[in-house]
């Protein structure tokens, strides 16, 4: 008979803890029953929205409780937290009827001074995920971390611009985007800075085009326009001007 080890008991009497609120939780979920209902709230209409002229398909707005579950699963080190946002990114990109745009997934990548501390990279998880659900292509190395950006959330897209300009550069898997419809994929979007600095980095391998999907986006109110312009396929071609 084998004698139950520590991590057993662990598993099995350990309460789990609502990744939004913290309560003690008595099921396999990783929210209670309120934080739940509080994420349905925080759903966005479905269809594709356009952040300084790129298309950003995203199920959530980055609010309570969005943001504890990406904080929780950053600073508790369990990426299981990201698996229902990674769904309900497949499901944003289906209801926007753009599950069948991308070729090839690809994910936003951290640098890996930031990746050896967090233990996991969130937006790697959730694009291998998203790959998995769409059966197509993820490409972990298209892009290139060349160098750490300190966390900015309370800076504007200027001042993030600045900061990330050189941050990409194009990894060893790039030249296969070439002609190839991208999905890019990360964990949230704010300014739409880092998007554009992985564009950049992208741009002269000559995708067919690139859809951004992200699972949760605050969106500057005067860069999103109220109704979705772009909902339809055929337009998603890049922009022609990248500054
Ligand atoms: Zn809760």
């Amino acid at each position: 008979m084998r004698i139950p080890v520590l991590a057993d008991l662990v598993d099995v009497f350990l309460p789990r803890i609502c990744a939004g609120c913290g309560e003690i939780i008595h099921n396999d979920t990783f929210l209670c029953a309120e934080c739940s209902n509080e994420l349905a709230v925080r759903r966005l209409p479905a269809g594709a929205a356009l952040l300084n002229g790129l298309p950003v398909v995203a199920p959530f707005e980055y609010a309570f409780p969005v943001s504890a579950m990406v904080t929780a699963a950053k600073f508790r080190n369990l990426p299981r937290i990201f698996l229902p946002l990674a769904r309900a990114m497949y499901e944003a990109l289906a209801e926007a009827g753009l599950a069948g745009y991308p070729q090839v997934v690809v994910p936003v990548p951290l640098h890996h001074a930031r990746r050896r501390e967090r233990g996991f990279d969130q937006a790697q998880y959730l694009a291998e995920s998203i790959a998995g659900f769409l059966d197509c292509s993820f490409l972990p190395k298209v892009l290139r971390r060349v160098r750490a950006t300190p966390p900015q959330k309370r800076v504007g897209r200027r001042q993030r611009m600045v900061a990330l300009h050189g941050a990409f550069g194009p990894g060893r898997q790039a030249v296969e985007i070439e002609g190839r419809r991208v999905l890019l994929v990360d964990d949230v979007v704010t300014t739409g800075a880092t998007f554009e600095a992985a564009m950049q980095a992208m741009l002269s391998y000559l995708p067919a085009g690139v859809l951004f999907l992200v699972a949760a986006r605050t969106p500057p109110p005067s860069d999103v326009p109220p109704e979705d312009p772009i909902a339809g396929k055929g337009s998603l071609d890049l922009p022609e001007e990248q500054s």
